[in-house]
Protein backbone atom coordinates (compact mmCIF):
# COMPACT_ATOMS: atom_id res chain seq x y z
CA UNK A 1 0.00 0.00 0.00
CA UNK A 2 0.97 3.81 -0.40
CA UNK A 3 3.10 6.21 1.54
CA UNK A 4 -0.22 8.29 2.47
CA UNK A 5 -1.54 5.58 4.69
CA UNK A 6 -1.24 7.16 8.01
CA UNK A 7 -2.68 4.23 10.22
CA UNK A 8 -4.10 0.82 10.62
CA UNK A 9 -7.25 -0.09 11.77
CA UNK A 10 -9.55 -2.87 11.34
CA UNK A 11 -6.27 -4.93 10.33
CA UNK A 12 -8.62 -8.24 10.13
CA UNK A 13 -10.47 -6.48 7.21
CA UNK A 14 -6.91 -5.31 5.57
CA UNK A 15 -5.54 -9.26 5.81
CA UNK A 16 -9.10 -10.11 4.16
CA UNK A 17 -8.17 -8.21 1.27
CA UNK A 18 -4.93 -9.21 0.94
CA UNK A 19 -6.13 -12.86 0.65
CA UNK A 20 -8.50 -11.94 -1.81
CA UNK A 21 -6.83 -9.71 -4.12
CA UNK A 22 -3.77 -11.88 -4.56
CA UNK A 23 -6.15 -14.98 -5.54
CA UNK A 24 -8.55 -12.22 -7.13
CA UNK A 25 -8.54 -15.60 -10.38
CA UNK A 26 -10.21 -18.38 -7.72
CA UNK A 27 -12.07 -15.64 -5.91
CA UNK A 28 -14.23 -14.87 -9.06
CA UNK A 29 -14.21 -18.91 -10.08
CA UNK A 30 -15.32 -19.23 -6.60
CA UNK A 31 -18.21 -16.82 -7.02
CA UNK A 32 -19.32 -17.36 -10.26
CA UNK A 33 -19.40 -21.41 -9.32
CA UNK A 34 -22.01 -20.64 -6.19
CA UNK A 35 -24.28 -18.24 -8.11
CA UNK A 36 -24.73 -21.00 -10.63
CA UNK A 37 -25.46 -23.29 -8.05
CA UNK A 38 -27.86 -20.99 -6.74
CA UNK A 39 -29.45 -19.60 -9.28
CA UNK A 40 -28.85 -22.15 -12.45
CA UNK A 41 -32.83 -23.19 -11.85
CA UNK A 42 -34.22 -20.12 -11.79
CA UNK A 43 -36.66 -19.09 -15.30
CA UNK A 44 -34.09 -16.88 -16.72
CA UNK A 45 -30.50 -19.00 -16.67
CA UNK A 46 -32.60 -22.23 -17.54
CA UNK A 47 -33.50 -20.37 -20.83
CA UNK A 48 -29.92 -20.47 -21.54
CA UNK A 49 -28.00 -23.14 -19.75
CA UNK A 50 -31.15 -25.89 -19.65
CA UNK A 51 -30.53 -26.64 -16.26
CA UNK A 52 -26.81 -26.51 -16.18
CA UNK A 53 -24.88 -24.85 -13.16
CA UNK A 54 -21.79 -25.17 -15.69
CA UNK A 55 -19.20 -22.42 -15.62
CA UNK A 56 -18.66 -23.25 -19.32
CA UNK A 57 -22.05 -23.31 -20.14
CA UNK A 58 -22.35 -19.95 -18.37
CA UNK A 59 -19.87 -18.61 -20.62
CA UNK A 60 -20.96 -20.01 -23.83
CA UNK A 61 -24.44 -19.51 -23.97
CA UNK A 62 -25.41 -16.76 -21.96
CA UNK A 63 -25.88 -13.20 -23.41
CA UNK A 64 -24.42 -9.52 -22.21
CA UNK A 65 -27.69 -8.15 -21.93
CA UNK A 66 -29.00 -4.42 -20.11
CA UNK A 67 -32.03 -3.25 -18.18
CA UNK A 68 -34.95 -4.01 -21.47
CA UNK A 69 -33.91 -7.74 -21.08
CA UNK A 70 -34.67 -7.95 -17.25
CA UNK A 71 -36.96 -5.29 -16.60
CA UNK A 72 -40.02 -7.69 -17.45
CA UNK A 73 -38.48 -10.15 -15.42
CA UNK A 74 -38.46 -7.41 -12.68
CA UNK A 75 -41.79 -6.42 -13.65
CA UNK A 76 -43.34 -10.02 -13.38
CA UNK A 77 -41.76 -10.01 -9.47
CA UNK A 78 -43.14 -6.83 -9.24
CA UNK A 79 -46.92 -8.00 -10.01
CA UNK A 80 -46.37 -10.58 -7.69
CA UNK A 81 -44.75 -14.10 -9.14
CA UNK A 82 -41.87 -15.36 -7.39
CA UNK A 83 -38.87 -13.50 -7.44
CA UNK A 84 -37.46 -17.19 -8.45
CA UNK A 85 -38.05 -16.27 -11.96
CA UNK A 86 -34.58 -14.56 -11.98
CA UNK A 87 -32.69 -14.63 -8.56
CA UNK A 88 -31.64 -16.31 -5.27
CA UNK A 89 -29.59 -14.26 -2.65
CA UNK A 90 -29.06 -11.17 -1.66
CA UNK A 91 -26.09 -9.07 -1.87
CA UNK A 92 -23.81 -8.51 1.38
CA UNK A 93 -22.06 -5.06 2.63
CA UNK A 94 -18.18 -4.67 2.77
CA UNK A 95 -17.28 -1.43 4.99
CA UNK A 96 -13.91 -0.41 5.39
CA UNK A 97 -11.73 2.71 7.58
CA UNK A 98 -8.46 4.04 7.92
CA UNK A 99 -6.75 7.40 9.06
CA UNK A 100 -5.07 7.93 12.36
CA UNK A 101 -6.73 8.86 15.59
CA UNK A 102 -10.34 9.01 14.78
CA UNK A 103 -11.15 6.79 18.06
CA UNK A 104 -12.20 9.73 20.20
CA UNK A 105 -14.22 11.10 17.74
CA UNK A 106 -17.35 11.09 15.87
CA UNK A 107 -18.49 11.13 12.45
CA UNK A 108 -21.11 14.12 11.31
CA UNK A 109 -22.49 11.91 8.43
CA UNK A 110 -25.66 13.36 6.47
CA UNK A 111 -27.48 10.20 5.26
CA UNK A 112 -30.90 10.34 4.61
CA UNK A 113 -33.93 7.90 3.28
CA UNK A 114 -35.12 8.57 -0.16
CA UNK A 115 -38.92 7.98 -0.99
CA UNK A 116 -39.97 4.60 -1.37
CA UNK A 117 -43.22 2.91 -3.20
CA UNK A 118 -44.85 -0.24 -3.13
CA UNK A 119 -45.64 -2.63 -6.23
CA UNK A 120 -48.92 -4.09 -6.64
CA UNK A 121 -47.40 -6.90 -5.23
CA UNK A 122 -46.56 -5.26 -2.14
CA UNK A 123 -42.94 -5.24 -2.27
CA UNK A 124 -40.84 -2.07 -1.38
CA UNK A 125 -39.04 -0.19 -4.31
CA UNK A 126 -36.22 2.26 -2.25
CA UNK A 127 -32.77 2.47 -3.14
CA UNK A 128 -29.97 0.48 -2.01
CA UNK A 129 -29.09 3.06 0.82
CA UNK A 130 -32.54 3.44 1.88
CA UNK A 131 -32.52 -0.67 2.19
CA UNK A 132 -29.20 -0.26 3.90
CA UNK A 133 -30.08 2.33 6.40
CA UNK A 134 -33.90 0.55 7.08
CA UNK A 135 -31.85 -2.88 7.57
CA UNK A 136 -30.82 -5.14 10.75
CA UNK A 137 -27.28 -4.87 9.72
CA UNK A 138 -27.22 -1.03 9.77
CA UNK A 139 -29.82 -0.41 12.89
CA UNK A 140 -28.20 -2.87 15.07
CA UNK A 141 -24.33 -2.49 13.72
CA UNK A 142 -21.98 -3.57 16.18
CA UNK A 143 -21.09 0.22 17.50
CA UNK A 144 -17.28 0.57 17.24
CA UNK A 145 -15.33 3.70 17.53
CA UNK A 146 -15.22 3.86 13.65
CA UNK A 147 -19.29 3.76 12.83
CA UNK A 148 -20.17 6.51 15.79
CA UNK A 149 -22.20 9.10 13.86
CA UNK A 150 -23.34 12.25 15.76
CA UNK A 151 -26.79 11.69 13.68
CA UNK A 152 -29.29 9.29 15.87
CA UNK A 153 -30.65 6.67 13.26
CA UNK A 154 -34.35 8.13 14.10
CA UNK A 155 -33.25 11.22 12.55
CA UNK A 156 -31.66 9.39 9.86
CA UNK A 157 -34.67 7.74 8.94
CA UNK A 158 -37.30 10.48 9.20
CA UNK A 159 -38.54 10.66 5.69
CA UNK A 160 -39.06 14.24 5.76
CA UNK A 161 -35.68 15.61 4.82
CA UNK A 162 -35.53 18.90 5.69
CA UNK A 163 -36.54 18.09 8.91
CA UNK A 164 -34.05 14.82 9.09
CA UNK A 165 -31.20 17.91 7.16
CA UNK A 166 -32.10 20.23 10.34
CA UNK A 167 -31.97 17.98 13.19
CA UNK A 168 -28.86 15.63 11.51
CA UNK A 169 -26.71 19.44 11.56
CA UNK A 170 -28.30 20.66 15.19
CA UNK A 171 -26.58 17.31 16.03
CA UNK A 172 -23.51 17.90 14.66
CA UNK A 173 -23.16 21.78 15.50
CA UNK A 174 -23.70 20.41 19.35
CA UNK A 175 -20.90 18.22 18.98
CA UNK A 176 -19.00 19.85 17.43
CA UNK A 177 -15.19 19.58 19.00
CA UNK A 178 -16.24 15.86 19.03
CA UNK A 179 -16.41 15.88 15.28
CA UNK A 180 -13.66 13.86 13.38
CA UNK A 181 -15.06 13.11 10.00
CA UNK A 182 -17.56 14.87 7.46
CA UNK A 183 -19.43 13.28 5.12
CA UNK A 184 -22.60 12.13 3.24
CA UNK A 185 -22.41 9.05 0.78
CA UNK A 186 -22.39 12.24 -2.24
CA UNK A 187 -20.44 15.12 -2.28
CA UNK A 188 -23.81 16.74 -3.61
CA UNK A 189 -25.96 15.58 -0.68
CA UNK A 190 -22.92 16.97 1.55
CA UNK A 191 -22.88 20.29 -0.15
CA UNK A 192 -26.76 21.16 -0.10
CA UNK A 193 -26.74 20.07 3.66
CA UNK A 194 -24.35 23.07 3.82
CA UNK A 195 -26.12 25.24 2.03
CA UNK A 196 -29.29 24.54 4.25
CA UNK A 197 -26.80 25.41 7.33
CA UNK A 198 -26.60 28.91 5.40
CA UNK A 199 -30.05 29.65 5.26
CA UNK A 200 -31.26 28.14 8.48
CA UNK A 201 -28.27 28.65 11.20
CA UNK A 202 -30.09 31.13 12.82
CA UNK A 203 -32.79 28.94 14.19
CA UNK A 204 -29.92 26.55 14.58
CA UNK A 205 -27.96 28.93 16.82
CA UNK A 206 -31.15 29.67 18.85
CA UNK A 207 -32.49 26.09 19.05
CA UNK A 208 -29.22 25.44 21.04
CA UNK A 209 -29.11 28.55 22.97
CA UNK A 210 -32.25 28.14 24.47
CA UNK A 211 -32.33 24.59 24.52
CA UNK A 212 -35.47 23.81 22.85
CA UNK A 213 -36.43 22.71 18.96
CA UNK A 214 -38.28 24.88 17.05
CA UNK A 215 -41.77 24.11 16.17
CA UNK A 216 -41.34 24.09 12.40
CA UNK A 217 -39.45 20.35 13.78
CA UNK A 218 -42.46 18.45 13.33
CA UNK A 219 -41.73 14.78 13.21
CA UNK A 220 -42.34 13.64 17.13
CA UNK A 221 -39.60 10.63 16.55
CA UNK A 222 -37.01 13.45 15.54
CA UNK A 223 -37.86 15.55 18.30
CA UNK A 224 -37.54 12.66 21.10
CA UNK A 225 -34.14 11.69 18.91
CA UNK A 226 -33.24 15.15 19.56
CA UNK A 227 -33.80 15.63 23.05
CA UNK A 228 -30.62 14.08 24.64
CA UNK A 229 -29.15 16.88 22.50
CA UNK A 230 -30.83 20.03 23.76
CA UNK A 231 -30.89 18.84 27.31
CA UNK A 232 -29.88 22.46 28.75
CA UNK A 233 -29.65 25.58 27.31
CA UNK A 234 -26.55 25.95 25.80
CA UNK A 235 -25.23 29.86 25.15
CA UNK A 236 -21.38 29.20 25.09
CA UNK A 237 -21.76 26.75 21.91
CA UNK A 238 -24.76 29.38 20.24
CA UNK A 239 -22.10 32.43 21.03
CA UNK A 240 -19.42 30.16 19.10
CA UNK A 241 -21.40 29.27 16.15
CA UNK A 242 -23.10 32.67 15.74
CA UNK A 243 -19.93 34.40 15.26
CA UNK A 244 -18.03 31.68 13.05
CA UNK A 245 -21.58 32.27 10.75
CA UNK A 246 -22.05 35.76 10.75
CA UNK A 247 -18.43 36.85 9.99
CA UNK A 248 -18.49 37.67 6.59
CA UNK A 249 -17.44 34.90 3.73
CA UNK A 250 -18.16 31.17 4.49
CA UNK A 251 -14.54 30.46 2.60
CA UNK A 252 -13.19 28.06 4.97
CA UNK A 253 -16.08 27.71 7.24
CA UNK A 254 -15.75 23.57 7.81
CA UNK A 255 -12.59 23.56 9.52
CA UNK A 256 -13.91 26.72 11.67
CA UNK A 257 -17.35 25.11 12.78
CA UNK A 258 -15.42 21.51 12.97
CA UNK A 259 -12.13 22.11 14.48
CA UNK A 260 -10.95 18.60 14.62
CA UNK A 261 -12.09 17.43 11.57
CA UNK A 262 -9.66 15.10 9.86
CA UNK A 263 -11.15 14.58 6.51
CA UNK A 264 -14.25 15.29 4.73
CA UNK A 265 -15.56 11.97 2.75
CA UNK A 266 -17.91 11.69 0.26
CA UNK A 267 -18.02 9.74 -3.52
CA UNK A 268 -16.06 12.67 -5.36
CA UNK A 269 -15.72 10.72 -8.77
CA UNK A 270 -17.67 10.35 -11.96
CA UNK A 271 -20.36 13.26 -11.93
CA UNK A 272 -19.70 13.97 -8.33
CA UNK A 273 -16.63 15.50 -9.29
CA UNK A 274 -18.34 18.68 -10.76
CA UNK A 275 -18.81 19.40 -6.50
CA UNK A 276 -15.14 19.07 -5.85
CA UNK A 277 -14.34 23.26 -6.45
CA UNK A 278 -17.33 24.20 -3.91
CA UNK A 279 -15.80 21.65 -1.21
CA UNK A 280 -12.48 22.92 -1.64
CA UNK A 281 -13.86 26.53 -0.92
CA UNK A 282 -16.09 25.33 2.10
CA UNK A 283 -12.92 23.75 3.42
CA UNK A 284 -10.09 26.09 2.12
CA UNK A 285 -8.22 23.48 0.32
CA UNK A 286 -7.30 22.47 4.31
CA UNK A 287 -9.33 19.61 4.89
CA UNK A 288 -8.53 15.84 2.78
CA UNK A 289 -11.48 14.64 0.53
CA UNK A 290 -12.04 11.30 0.60
CA UNK A 291 -13.88 9.49 -1.84
CA UNK A 292 -13.53 5.66 -0.38
CA UNK A 293 -15.61 3.14 -2.04
CA UNK A 294 -17.76 2.43 -6.03
CA UNK A 295 -20.60 0.44 -5.36
CA UNK A 296 -24.41 0.35 -7.23
CA UNK A 297 -28.00 -0.96 -6.37
CA UNK A 298 -26.68 -3.93 -8.44
CA UNK A 299 -23.35 -4.88 -6.35
CA UNK A 300 -20.62 -3.32 -4.11
CA UNK A 301 -17.38 -3.29 -6.69
CA UNK A 302 -14.60 -1.71 -5.35
CA UNK A 303 -12.76 0.67 -2.81
CA UNK A 304 -9.64 3.33 -2.78
CA UNK A 305 -6.54 1.96 -0.78
CA UNK A 306 -5.08 5.37 -1.11
CA UNK A 307 -8.27 7.22 0.55
CA UNK A 308 -6.07 10.30 1.13
CA UNK A 309 -4.98 10.60 -2.70
CA UNK A 310 -5.88 13.93 -4.68
CA UNK A 311 -9.75 12.68 -5.75
CA UNK A 312 -9.28 13.16 -9.52
CA UNK A 313 -6.38 10.12 -8.97
CA UNK A 314 -8.72 7.85 -7.39
CA UNK A 315 -8.47 4.04 -8.57
CA UNK A 316 -10.86 1.82 -6.99
CA UNK A 317 -9.44 -2.39 -5.86
CA UNK A 318 -12.30 -4.01 -7.47
CA UNK A 319 -13.50 -6.69 -4.81
CA UNK A 320 -13.42 -10.10 -6.43
CA UNK A 321 -16.08 -11.39 -3.83
CA UNK A 322 -18.44 -8.96 -4.43
CA UNK A 323 -19.69 -10.82 -7.78
CA UNK A 324 -18.66 -12.19 -11.26
CA UNK A 325 -16.83 -9.48 -13.25
CA UNK A 326 -16.43 -9.41 -17.01
CA UNK A 327 -15.72 -6.19 -18.73
CA UNK A 328 -16.12 -5.44 -22.38
CA UNK A 329 -13.17 -3.75 -24.15
CA UNK A 330 -13.79 -0.70 -25.50
CA UNK A 331 -11.69 -0.21 -28.99
CA UNK A 332 -10.56 2.99 -30.06
CA UNK A 333 -10.60 4.29 -26.71
CA UNK A 334 -13.74 5.40 -26.08
CA UNK A 335 -15.44 4.09 -28.42
CA UNK A 336 -18.87 3.16 -26.59
CA UNK A 337 -20.79 0.01 -27.46
CA UNK A 338 -24.31 1.12 -28.22
CA UNK A 339 -27.49 -0.09 -26.15
CA UNK A 340 -28.88 -2.08 -28.79
CA UNK A 341 -25.51 -3.89 -29.84
CA UNK A 342 -25.11 -7.51 -29.42
CA UNK A 343 -21.98 -7.92 -27.72
CA UNK A 344 -19.93 -11.11 -28.47
CA UNK A 345 -19.63 -13.26 -25.78
CA UNK A 346 -15.99 -14.15 -26.78
CA UNK A 347 -15.12 -10.43 -26.53
CA UNK A 348 -15.67 -10.58 -22.73
CA UNK A 349 -12.14 -10.24 -20.92
CA UNK A 350 -12.16 -11.48 -17.57
CA UNK A 351 -11.23 -9.19 -14.32
CA UNK A 352 -7.91 -10.66 -13.54
CA UNK A 353 -6.93 -10.66 -17.53
CA UNK A 354 -7.79 -6.56 -17.91
CA UNK A 355 -4.75 -4.73 -19.16
CA UNK A 356 -3.59 -1.69 -17.71
CA UNK A 357 -4.45 1.34 -19.90
CA UNK A 358 -7.39 -0.15 -21.80
CA UNK A 359 -10.94 1.08 -21.38
CA UNK A 360 -13.56 -1.04 -20.59
CA UNK A 361 -17.52 -1.24 -20.28
CA UNK A 362 -18.34 -3.61 -16.56
CA UNK A 363 -20.65 -6.57 -16.84
CA UNK A 364 -21.88 -8.25 -13.45
CA UNK A 365 -23.03 -11.53 -13.00
CA UNK A 366 -24.71 -11.75 -9.09
CA UNK A 367 -26.49 -13.75 -6.67
CA UNK A 368 -29.66 -11.28 -7.24
CA UNK A 369 -30.50 -11.99 -10.44
CA UNK A 370 -28.13 -10.28 -12.97
CA UNK A 371 -26.13 -12.23 -15.17
CA UNK A 372 -24.02 -10.67 -17.46
CA UNK A 373 -25.67 -7.45 -16.71
CA UNK A 374 -24.54 -4.26 -18.60
CA UNK A 375 -23.93 -1.83 -15.07
CA UNK A 376 -23.28 1.19 -17.92
CA UNK A 377 -19.87 2.12 -15.76
CA UNK A 378 -16.92 3.45 -18.61
CA UNK A 379 -13.59 2.51 -16.31
CA UNK A 380 -10.10 2.78 -17.34
CA UNK A 381 -7.34 -0.10 -16.05
CA UNK A 382 -4.92 1.72 -13.99
CA UNK A 383 -2.55 -0.70 -12.29
CA UNK A 384 -3.23 -4.11 -9.87
CA UNK A 385 -3.41 -4.50 -6.43
CA UNK A 386 -1.66 -8.19 -5.95
CA UNK A 387 -3.84 -9.80 -8.96
CA UNK A 388 -7.04 -7.47 -8.42
CA UNK A 389 -7.06 -5.06 -11.05
CA UNK A 390 -7.97 -1.29 -10.22
CA UNK A 391 -9.76 1.28 -12.12
CA UNK A 392 -10.45 4.98 -12.47
CA UNK A 393 -14.09 5.52 -12.64
CA UNK A 394 -14.43 7.11 -15.98
CA UNK A 395 -17.84 8.27 -16.51
CA UNK A 396 -21.53 6.35 -16.88
CA UNK A 397 -22.38 5.37 -20.70
CA UNK A 398 -24.61 7.73 -22.14
CA UNK A 399 -25.22 9.67 -19.15
CA UNK A 400 -25.50 13.61 -20.48
CA UNK A 401 -26.99 15.29 -16.73
CA UNK A 402 -26.96 14.35 -13.48
CA UNK A 403 -26.78 16.60 -9.96
CA UNK A 404 -27.36 13.59 -7.50
CA UNK A 405 -28.84 9.71 -7.98
CA UNK A 406 -30.79 10.93 -11.50
CA UNK A 407 -29.45 10.17 -14.61
CA UNK A 408 -30.13 11.42 -17.91
CA UNK A 409 -29.19 9.68 -20.68
CA UNK A 410 -29.27 11.31 -24.18
CA UNK A 411 -32.64 9.64 -25.41
CA UNK A 412 -34.39 10.24 -22.71
CA UNK A 413 -33.48 13.93 -22.68
CA UNK A 414 -33.97 13.99 -26.77
CA UNK A 415 -37.39 12.47 -26.03
CA UNK A 416 -38.99 14.82 -23.33
CA UNK A 417 -37.19 18.12 -24.86
CA UNK A 418 -39.53 16.31 -28.31
CA UNK A 419 -42.50 16.70 -26.07
CA UNK A 420 -42.09 20.40 -24.74
CA UNK A 421 -41.24 21.29 -28.46
CA UNK A 422 -44.54 20.17 -29.39
CA UNK A 423 -46.11 22.80 -26.74
CA UNK A 424 -43.69 25.37 -28.04
CA UNK A 425 -44.12 24.93 -31.32
CA UNK A 426 -48.44 24.61 -30.98
CA UNK A 427 -49.39 27.75 -31.63
CA UNK A 428 -47.31 28.03 -34.70
CA UNK A 429 -45.14 31.10 -33.73
CA UNK A 430 -41.98 29.54 -33.23
CA UNK A 431 -40.13 27.10 -33.92
CA UNK A 432 -37.02 24.80 -31.97
CA UNK A 433 -34.03 25.17 -34.21
CA UNK A 434 -31.37 23.87 -31.70
CA UNK A 435 -30.98 22.55 -28.36
CA UNK A 436 -28.33 21.13 -26.09
CA UNK A 437 -27.75 21.21 -22.37
CA UNK A 438 -25.76 21.63 -18.75
CA UNK A 439 -26.03 21.09 -15.07
CA UNK A 440 -25.99 24.63 -13.54
CA UNK A 441 -24.16 23.45 -9.93
CA UNK A 442 -23.87 27.25 -8.85
CA UNK A 443 -27.22 26.68 -7.80
CA UNK A 444 -28.18 24.74 -4.79
CA UNK A 445 -29.27 22.33 -5.28
CA UNK A 446 -28.23 22.36 -8.73
CA UNK A 447 -30.27 21.98 -11.43
CA UNK A 448 -30.59 21.18 -15.41
CA UNK A 449 -30.32 23.98 -17.81
CA UNK A 450 -31.30 23.87 -21.66
CA UNK A 451 -30.14 26.15 -24.16
CA UNK A 452 -32.74 26.70 -26.42
CA UNK A 453 -32.29 28.91 -30.18
CA UNK A 454 -35.78 29.31 -31.28
CA UNK A 455 -37.35 31.22 -34.44
CA UNK A 456 -40.24 33.02 -34.64
CA UNK A 457 -42.28 32.08 -37.39
CA UNK A 458 -43.63 35.55 -38.27
CA UNK A 459 -40.99 37.00 -38.94
CA UNK A 460 -41.92 39.56 -41.36
CA UNK A 461 -44.76 40.90 -39.08
CA UNK A 462 -42.08 41.83 -36.44
CA UNK A 463 -40.86 39.63 -33.43
CA UNK A 464 -43.27 37.70 -31.51
CA UNK A 465 -43.47 38.87 -27.92
CA UNK A 466 -41.92 36.10 -25.92
CA UNK A 467 -44.89 34.11 -23.62
CA UNK A 468 -42.60 33.24 -20.47
CA UNK A 469 -46.00 31.47 -19.31
CA UNK A 470 -45.81 29.09 -22.79
CA UNK A 471 -41.69 28.47 -22.00
CA UNK A 472 -42.56 27.98 -18.38
CA UNK A 473 -44.95 25.41 -19.46
CA UNK A 474 -42.12 24.17 -21.93
CA UNK A 475 -39.52 23.94 -19.21
CA UNK A 476 -42.36 21.71 -16.89
CA UNK A 477 -43.37 19.40 -19.81
CA UNK A 478 -39.33 18.58 -20.12
CA UNK A 479 -39.50 17.50 -16.61
CA UNK A 480 -42.57 15.65 -16.43
CA UNK A 481 -41.21 13.66 -19.46
CA UNK A 482 -38.09 12.41 -17.73
CA UNK A 483 -37.48 9.23 -15.25
CA UNK A 484 -39.47 8.65 -12.17
CA UNK A 485 -35.67 8.99 -10.42
CA UNK A 486 -35.57 12.53 -12.09
CA UNK A 487 -38.78 13.66 -10.19
CA UNK A 488 -38.44 12.04 -7.30
CA UNK A 489 -34.79 14.11 -6.80
CA UNK A 490 -37.01 16.95 -7.80
CA UNK A 491 -40.35 16.49 -6.01
CA UNK A 492 -39.60 14.84 -3.38
CA UNK A 493 -36.19 14.02 -2.33
CA UNK A 494 -35.33 17.91 -3.79
CA UNK A 495 -31.75 17.35 -4.46
CA UNK A 496 -32.29 18.63 -7.97
CA UNK A 497 -33.85 22.10 -8.50
CA UNK A 498 -36.33 23.18 -10.95
CA UNK A 499 -34.97 22.90 -15.06
CA UNK A 500 -34.28 26.17 -16.77
CA UNK A 501 -34.69 26.88 -20.46
CA UNK A 502 -32.31 29.73 -21.58
CA UNK A 503 -33.10 31.23 -24.98
CA UNK A 504 -30.26 31.91 -27.14
CA UNK A 505 -29.70 34.46 -29.91
CA UNK A 506 -29.92 33.94 -33.41
CA UNK A 507 -26.87 32.04 -34.60
CA UNK A 508 -25.96 31.20 -31.47
CA UNK A 509 -25.27 27.47 -32.25
CA UNK A 510 -24.03 28.34 -35.61
CA UNK A 511 -21.19 30.22 -33.35
CA UNK A 512 -21.06 26.77 -31.25
CA UNK A 513 -20.56 24.61 -34.07
CA UNK A 514 -17.46 27.24 -35.48
CA UNK A 515 -16.31 27.02 -32.12
CA UNK A 516 -15.79 23.23 -31.69
CA UNK A 517 -14.42 22.70 -35.51
CA UNK A 518 -11.99 25.14 -34.78
CA UNK A 519 -11.08 22.94 -31.82
CA UNK A 520 -10.86 20.21 -34.07
CA UNK A 521 -14.43 18.87 -34.42
CA UNK A 522 -14.81 17.44 -38.19
CA UNK A 523 -17.42 19.65 -40.13
CA UNK A 524 -18.70 16.82 -42.06
CA UNK A 525 -19.58 14.56 -38.97
CA UNK A 526 -20.93 17.57 -36.55
CA UNK A 527 -23.31 17.29 -34.74
CA UNK A 528 -24.38 19.57 -31.98
CA UNK A 529 -23.86 17.95 -28.81
CA UNK A 530 -26.47 17.11 -26.73
CA UNK A 531 -24.58 17.94 -23.29
CA UNK A 532 -21.87 20.51 -22.82
CA UNK A 533 -19.74 20.05 -19.81
CA UNK A 534 -17.71 23.27 -19.32
CA UNK A 535 -15.26 25.25 -21.35
CA UNK A 536 -15.05 27.57 -23.73
CA UNK A 537 -18.24 26.15 -25.71
CA UNK A 538 -20.58 27.02 -22.03
CA UNK A 539 -19.25 30.50 -21.61
CA UNK A 540 -19.79 30.90 -25.97
CA UNK A 541 -23.57 29.78 -24.96
CA UNK A 542 -23.95 31.73 -22.02
CA UNK A 543 -23.11 34.62 -23.42
CA UNK A 544 -25.53 34.27 -26.04
CA UNK A 545 -28.53 33.94 -22.87
CA UNK A 546 -31.54 36.48 -23.70
CA UNK A 547 -33.86 35.01 -21.76
CA UNK A 548 -34.02 32.76 -19.44
CA UNK A 549 -37.23 30.83 -17.47
CA UNK A 550 -37.46 28.09 -14.78
CA UNK A 551 -40.29 25.47 -13.97
CA UNK A 552 -42.75 26.99 -12.22
CA UNK A 553 -44.13 23.62 -10.58
CA UNK A 554 -42.86 20.31 -9.11
CA UNK A 555 -43.22 17.01 -11.76
CA UNK A 556 -45.22 14.68 -10.68
CA UNK A 557 -43.00 11.99 -9.15
CA UNK A 558 -44.94 8.69 -7.91
CA UNK A 559 -44.98 5.99 -10.23
P1 LIG B 1 -27.26 3.45 -8.11
O1 LIG B 1 -27.45 2.10 -8.71
O2 LIG B 1 -28.37 4.42 -8.38
O3 LIG B 1 -26.87 3.35 -6.68
O4 LIG B 1 -26.02 4.12 -8.85
C1 LIG B 1 -24.84 3.41 -9.03
C2 LIG B 1 -24.00 4.15 -10.01
O5 LIG B 1 -23.50 5.37 -9.39
C3 LIG B 1 -22.77 3.41 -10.44
O6 LIG B 1 -23.03 2.45 -11.43
C4 LIG B 1 -21.91 4.57 -10.92
O7 LIG B 1 -22.30 5.01 -12.20
C5 LIG B 1 -22.23 5.65 -9.90
N1 LIG B 1 -21.24 5.58 -8.80
C6 LIG B 1 -21.31 4.90 -7.65
N2 LIG B 1 -20.18 5.04 -6.93
C7 LIG B 1 -19.37 5.85 -7.65
C8 LIG B 1 -18.08 6.35 -7.48
N3 LIG B 1 -17.36 6.11 -6.38
N4 LIG B 1 -17.57 7.14 -8.46
C9 LIG B 1 -18.28 7.42 -9.57
N5 LIG B 1 -19.51 6.97 -9.79
C10 LIG B 1 -20.04 6.18 -8.86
Amino acid sequence: MDGHKLGYKGNDVLQELEILTMNAKAAQERILRKILEKNHATEYLNKFMNGSADISAFKSQVPVVTYDVVQPYIARIAAGEQSSILCGEQIVELLRRYIRDLGEGKGMYLLFVKAETLTNAGIPVRSVLTSYYKSPHFLHRKHDLYNRYTSPDEVILCPDIPQSMYCQILCGLVERQHVVRLGAVFASAFLRSISFLQKHWRDLVNDIRIGQLNSNITNSTCRVAIQSFLALPNPEIADEIEAICSSGSWKGILGRLWPNVKYIEAVLTGTMAQYIPMLEFYSDGRIPLVCTMYASSESYFGVNLRPLCNPKDVSYTILPNMAYFEFIPLEDGLKLTEDNEVVEKDKLVSLVDVKVGCYYELVVTTFAGLYRYRVGDVLQVTGFYNRAPQFKFICRRNVVLSIDSDKTNEEDLHNSVTRAKKILESRNQHLLLEYTSCTDTSTVPGHYVLFWEIKSTHEHEGATPLDARLLESCCAAVEESLDYVYRRCRAHDRTVGPLEIRLVEAGAFDALMDLLVSHGSSINQYKTPRCIESGPALKLLNSKVVASFSSPRDPEWTV
